[in-house]
């Protein structure tokens, strides 16, 4: 059995209409020119609609709150606190050094568009007063370690010859305590940005310090586990300084605050000097420094090189400290499986 296709009265006249305009045109007689005319309108109105009515998605980003951070950790806590509200952009990105940024007209641009921006302070962002005054923003500031005690280095902490006591040192982030004042300063910028959505951002923050104390209890049980007298490691420049103090851990490092300053023979020469006097375990390696340097002082005095500690800026996605949470876990296991028995 099979159908067989029967015009209605209605599709059978329609063809026939075909059929006899196809005998009247010329090959290129195409339509009517009124069917010329209203091709031509829905092709315009066609692609009017296409430019003129943004699809949902950017309609949602052009909506967005523009945050600049000045680098990945504190555009980490600003994606916690601001969710889908907030469109955050870092200055220095996964695995740049903010010691030696140099901002771009690009950054200014980003300033300028910014409704709110989020520094450290504590002198980390020497080049900020500049890119503020050049890009004319008036743009909210949140500086994220307002109400954090600073720590100042001590007499002979510092090695480099440009550096004495009494530095501020501006890696607080690094004790997790402190982090979670970072967010909170974060998040009550958000809202004094944004009132109309404080709700959400305070929900976003309580939800993210709850991980926060989570992940200090877990990094305490772990040091915990390491033998006090183990307890020593080195790494390439001072940046866990806030972290040594919260959690009874020392670290020694040959380059200063800054990852400006290259320390000098003498300072090594110290430095190896010390690791064998102390018999330190281990000397790490970081994301933003130069690798050699850490590579010659293990091969002098016999310790172990125990990977690479995370201390200024995030990995990409791929990498293996892609968010703040991420880097603190990551850290502390590499340190733990370092200096374990
Ligand atoms: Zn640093």
């Amino acid at each position: 059995m099979f159908l067989r296709y029967r015009d209605t009265p209605l599709q059978a006249g329609a063809r026939r209409r075909f059929h006899f305009d196809l005998a009247r045109r010329s090959p290129h007689d195409i339509s009517e020119p009124w069917q010329k005319v209203c091709f031509r309108l829905v092709i315009l109105v066609g692609f009017a609609a296409a430019f003129a009515i943004p699809p949902a998605s950017a309609q949602q980003e052009a909506t967005k709150l523009k945050v600049v951070a000045t680098f990945s950790i504190l555009g980490d806590f600003a994606r916690n606190v601001g969710g889908d509200l907030v469109d955050v952009m870092t200055l220095v990105g996964p695995n740049g050094d903010i010691h030696v940024f140099a901002p771009t007209a690009a950054d200014a641009e980003a300033f300028r568009n910014a409704r709110l921006v989020i520094v450290n302070g504590l002198g980390l962002e020497g080049w900020l007063p500049r890119l503020v005054k050049s890009s004319g923003s008036n743009a909210t500031t949140v500086v994220a370690t307002r109400g954090i005690a600073p720590r100042k280095t001590a007499a002979g902490e510092i090695l480099s010859r440009d550096r004495g006591a009494g530095s501020l040192d501006p890696h607080a982030w690094q004790s997790i305590v402190n982090a979670e004042i970072y967010v909170a300063n974060i998040r009550d910028g958000l809202v004094a940005t944004d009132p109309a959505n404080a709700a959400t951002y305070r929900a976003n923050a309580s939800a993210y310090l709850a991980r926060l104390e989570a992940l200090d209890r877990d990094v305490r049980e772990t040091v915990a586990r390491i033998p006090a007298r183990r307890r020593r490691v080195i790494s390439t420049h001072d940046a866990f300084g806030y972290f040594a103090a919260a959690y009874d851990i020392t670290f020694v490092a040959p380059q200063g605050l800054s990852t400006e300053t290259e320390p000098s023979a003498g300072d090594i020469a110290t430095i190896i000097t010390q690791i064998k006097k102390e018999k330190i375990p281990a000397v790490f390696l970081e994301n933003v420094s130069d690798p050699r340097l850490m590579r010659q002082i293990a091969s002098e005095t016999g310790a172990a090189i125990g990977g690479t500690l995370y201390s200024d800026s995030l990995t990409k996605e791929n990498g293996e400290a892609p968010s703040y949470i991420e880097m603190v876990r990551h850290n502390i296991r590499t340190i733990a499986s370092a200096l374990a028995n």
